[in-house]
């Protein structure tokens, strides 16, 4: 089953499960508007190389569009439907006015020089440039995309409407319109989740391990803040593999010294030189991607792509919580396993959403042109992470059904009174 199709499953799951109107499942399962385009680019040899990519604007019934853009080699069509889809719900989740959109373009940016990287990156918005704007579709990073491709897209969108239009992305640096804390989010609001459920299940930080799947923006500022939180952190991966150190990951360490060698494999033998010591005894093995996710702990977190647990692994989990970081992590097959064995899964539009709701803060502070402070971000988000966790729990009790399930069940409820306020049904 693919990524989208699983999708439209969980839709349908959810459709059942609260008697929904068929005309607003038919809604739901259809993006808006799908672009699919090309992006000549020439590169540092002078050669010219066409690049594909797309833009999914798959809801705009909560507001203008939202969602990522994802530079990666196996993004495809399918996959941005069903994460354009996904924000949708998400946004509905923690009850934020916008809609739900996602864009990709089919590279490994580590391939490209950083000249034609920004080529690329703005050939991409000028393609797109008639559809985005503040009030219409308004991007933000994902996969691999970070600040500073958002503020191509910023400039060169000023540039294409000869005014400056910096609310058009969001995740921009600060000095050019970001907000306070946008870098971190997406790991922030993942705390304030799981902070709310250790509270409800009385998990102790200190004695709670911790593995976490994916070193990017999410994966390695959450083993930041869980850590700093006093939870055992004790293994972590990237694309090349994992860690595991059973004393403990240093955090700052390991993303200082995958910076300097390129992965965390090669991050194992404490360096003299650098003083890398990412683990907190300077012992750490190195373990496969496979071996992470199978690895006896308290809380898997997931923050890397869709698709890891699947049946093929499901059965293999020890963790006894799974908090999912990433877009679409556990498929549908995976969550009846999971779910059987008793394991307690946080979906990604609940877990992750802390993303994009500092993306809207940041969003209204490009309209008020005012900025806030770091603490008043921390506040705010704070506030609808809890309220988000205490509806979908409202949910589940209604509804005695799983939190993904609860999840959807949230989200279809807030668009559909917005279709019918809206006359679309
Ligand atoms: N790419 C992030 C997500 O999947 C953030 C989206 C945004 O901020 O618009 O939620």
């Amino acid at each position: 089953m693919s990524f989208y199709e699983n999708t439209l499953e969980l839709i349908e799951k959810a459709a059942k499960l609260m008697k929904l109107e068929s005309n607003i499942k038919a809604v739901l399962t259809s993006p808006n508007r799908i672009l699919e385009i090309s992006i000549p680019v020439k590169m540092d040899d002078g050669n010219v190389k066409i690049f594909r990519g797309f833009r999914v604007q798959h809801s705009d019934i909560a507001g203008p569009y939202k969602g990522g853009i994802r530079y990666h080699e196996e993004v495809n069509m399918e996959e941005v439907k069903a994460l354009a889809t996904l924000m949708s719900f998400k946004c509905a989740v923690v009850g934020i006015p916008l809609g739900g959109g996602k864009g990709g373009i089919i590279v490994n940016p580590k391939k490209l020089s950083e000249t034609e990287l920004e080529k690329l990156t703005r050939g991409y918005t000028q393609r797109i440039a008639p559809f985005i704007g503040p009030e219409i579709d308004v991007p933000a990073p994902d996969v691999n995309t970070n600040e500073k491709i958002m503020a191509w897209i910023a400039d060169e969108y000023s540039k294409v409407r000869q005014k400056n239009t910096i609310g058009v992305v969001t995740g921009k640096p600060l000095t050019f319109g970001g907000s306070m804390g946008r870098d971190k989010a997406t790991a922030q609001g993942g705390f304030f989740i799981l902070d709310a459920l250790a509270q409800e299940h009385g998990l102790e930080p200190g004695k709670t391990r911790v593995v976490i799947q994916g070193f990017g923006n999410a994966g390695a500022n959450a083993a930041n803040i869980l850590d700093k939180h006093g939870y055992n952190v004790i293994a972590v991966s990237d694309s090349k593999g994992g860690i595991l150190c059973e004393k403990g990951v240093h955090p700052i360490k390991a993303q200082e010294c995958k910076l300097q060698k390129g992965s965390l494999h090669a991050c194992t033998i404490p360096d003299s030189k650098y003083e890398y010591h990412v683990s907190k005894d300077a012992t750490c093995t190195k373990i496969s991607n496979e071996e992470l996710l199978e690895l006896d702990c308290d809380v898997l977190i997931l923050s890397a792509l869709e698709n890891q647990i699947t049946k093929k692994n499901a059965s293999k989990i020890k963790a006894k919580y799974i908090l999912e970081l990433a877009n679409g992590p556990v498929d549908d097959a995976a969550d009846t396993i999971l779910e059987k064995a008793g394991v307690i899964i946080i979906p990604d539009i609940l877990a992750n959403a802390g993303g994009v709701t500092v993306s809207y803060f940041e969003l209204v502070q490009n309209q008020m042109n005012y900025y806030w402070p770091k603490e008043e971000v921390e506040e705010r988000l704070k506030a609808i992470m809890q309220q988000a966790w205490k509806h979908v729990r409202k949910r589940q009790e209604e509804h005695g059904c799983s939190m993904r399930m609860a999840a959807f069940i949230q989200a279809i409820s807030r668009l559909s009174e917005l279709m019918k306020v809206r006359g679309t049904i």
